[in-house]
């Protein structure tokens, strides 16, 4: 092999904000503020402040290679820790505010955590569980003096504003090795205990790359962006990179997710694009009925996470003319795998028809490669049909856990690729198909059952605001599908009327044993329906077969 001649720069995050700086120093960065307000500036302040932020954290003593953990919202004092903590070197973990607190304790004294940054919101809840935190030298409240407590339980406490106004805005950033870490998040512990996926610079790099590679036309000039899935969660979804680097504006939303507070924000702002998981965007849709119209600009949807139904994409495209862009992936992919990409004759197709493939978890995006091992342990033909175990690999995959040799074993094959635990199959034309992950399908004798086909179904039904299947013991079968409803405001479908509508669209042997209707369903700490806590839930439910027996 001969040697390339080119330069081996290293690519760093750090250079993402000064480009934005430099080539569009007045595309905004706009927040809802959790004091209350708008917050706006361009990627040039941005930039300055970053600077100070950078100052600070070298003069606070964090080292290269440290993690400094975030306990916040969407908002600018949060996207600039993103780039001052990787800037310098150090790690930014971001921990999900929504986990229980012994999860937090659990995660902060993993990653061993030296500074804590947090939201106004969370004060109480980081009083709380400081003292279970062993690594933590140093909290600072992102928010200004005005609004500092009199008195605080945390040692020290500082206040973000301030340590800004005293630090000097030029910071020239360091150079290292592009393989060194510069982000840290875990695993919402959705299937078992939460695991520490650590990226690199240039994973981070490759996976933006990739992204915009994949979808330009998403990141078209000027295209106003607003994240509703959360700096927290999987680098939100690689946003706060792609959008410094093509130039659009973003609009953070901050701690109100509901309905009419994002309609409000897109109304006002201009959004073009929200990106999110369907639970969100069922909140939304309920505000567009309300108000009997959908923000102004907004014609474009992003939702990933878990599956989309093909339900809410139909009413997207056919009552309000958005467009649904789906995706796949998960935390340990930085996080995005697949994502919904037509060729050009699928283009040309009506916009009804484009959706049937939306509800389809996308193509490959450039940068991941896909493999499904089939129960046998072959190699699933790309047929359609044939089902098995995902894998992936890429540049932007997890090569092992953070400090988890357990984990890391569990989840990488032999020829180094990472299990996904989702089944999955991929058709023809090139398109995954996610059929549940493992733990969710339902096992009925030999066959498996799809939860995600039959709520997909179910959602299609009038009458139903949000649903789940799980699978429940039953004696002969092992598990039989029971399928959990929440009803639409003021709707009351029965039993019989969700059955026959179902029992047109599915295989008998699919149809749930029974239907049970409750008022909410238990979500996760990432905005997804949580099957864990529903098995649990009804784990002594017992099917009509089996009442009195
Ligand atoms: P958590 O497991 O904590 O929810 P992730 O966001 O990393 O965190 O979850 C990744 C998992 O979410 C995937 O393995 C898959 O099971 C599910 N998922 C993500 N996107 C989709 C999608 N578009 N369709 C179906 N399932 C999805």
């Amino acid at each position: 092999m001969m040697r390339g001649m080119m330069m081996d720069r290293p690519m760093l995050v750090s250079s993402v904000i000064d480009y934005a700086a430099e080539v569009f120093p007045q595309v905004e960065v706009v927040s809802n503020t959790v004091e209350g307000g708008i917050h706006r500036y361009g990627y040039a302040q941005a930039r300055e402040r970053i600077g100070r932020l950078a100052n600070a954290l070298v003069g606070l003593g964090v080292k290269p290679g440290d993690r400094v953990a975030t306990l916040a919202w969407n908002g600018y004092r949060h996207f600039e820790l993103y780039f001052a903590i990787a800037g310098i070197g150090a790690v930014c973990h971001t921990i999900n505010p929504r986990l229980f607190p012994e999860q937090i304790t659990y995660i902060a004294n993993h990653a061993e955590d030296t500074a804590l940054f947090f939201d106004l919101t969370f004060l109480p809840l980081v009083e709380k569980v400081a003292p279970t935190l062993k690594t933590i030298k140093t909290y600072a409240l992102l928010t200004d003096r005005a609004h500092m407590p009199a008195s605080s339980t945390l040692p020290g406490l500082l206040c973000y504003e301030g340590l800004l106004s005293e630090m000097d805005a030029a910071f020239t950033w360091p150079e290292f090795d592009e393989n060194a870490a510069c982000a840290l998040c875990y695993t919402s512990g959705t299937t078992g205990e939460p695991k520490g996926v650590l990226y690199s610079n240039r994973s981070m790099m490759m996976h933006t790359f990739c992204l915009i590679a994949s979808r330009p036309d998403l990141f078209a000039y000027n295209k106003r962006i607003l994240p509703v899935v959360p700096l927290f969660h999987a680098n939100a979804w690689s946003l706060p990179y792609v959008t410094p680097v093509t130039g659009c504006p973003f609009i953070l939303p901050g701690a109100k997710l509901d309905g009419a507070t994002l309609w409000e924000l897109m109304e006002n702002e201009g959004v073009d694009a929200g990106w999110g998981v369907p639970t969100v965007w069922l909140g939304l849709i309920d505000e567009f009925k309300k108000r009997g119209r959908k923000p102004k600009n907004l014609k474009q949807i992003l939702s990933g996470g878990s599956a989309v139904p093909q339900a809410m994409i139909d009413t997207l495209t056919r009552d309000w003319d958005i467009e649904v862009t789906h995706g796949w992936g998960m935390t340990e992919m930085s996080p995005i795998g697949t994502i919904t990409l037509f060729r050009p004759d699928e283009q040309k197709l009506q916009p009804l028809e484009r959706a049937k493939l939306s509800a389809l978890q996308g193509r490959r995006m450039f940068g991941v490669d896909l493999k499904i091992v089939t129960e046998k342990g072959e190699i699933a033909p790309r047929d359609g049909e044939t089902s098995g175990e995902l894998f992936v690999r890429g540049p932007a995959v997890t090569s092992g856990y953070y400090n988890n040799a357990e984990a890391t074993k569990k989840q990488m094959d032999a020829e180094g690729w990472f299990g996904t635990g989702d089944v999955a199959k991929v058709t023809p034309d090139g398109w995954l198909v996610i059929v549940d992950r493992t733990k969710d399908l339902v096992k009925s004798g030999g066959e498996w059952i799809s939860s995600i086909d039959v709520e997909n179904a179910a959602l299609a039904v009038k009458g139903i605001a949000n649903c789940a299947v799980i699978g429940v013991p039953h004696p002969k079968w092992n598990e039989r599908p029971l399928l959990v409803v929440v009803k639409a405001p003021g709707a009351e479908p029965t039993k019989q009327e969700i059955m026959d509508v179902l029992g047109s669209k599915i295989a008998k042997w699919q149809m749930p044993d029974d239907v049970v209707f409750v008022d909410a369903l238990p979500m996760t700490a990432t905005g997804k329906i949580s099957k864990k806590d529903l098995r649990s839930k009804f784990a002594d439910f017992k099917l009509p077969d089996m009442a009195g027996g």
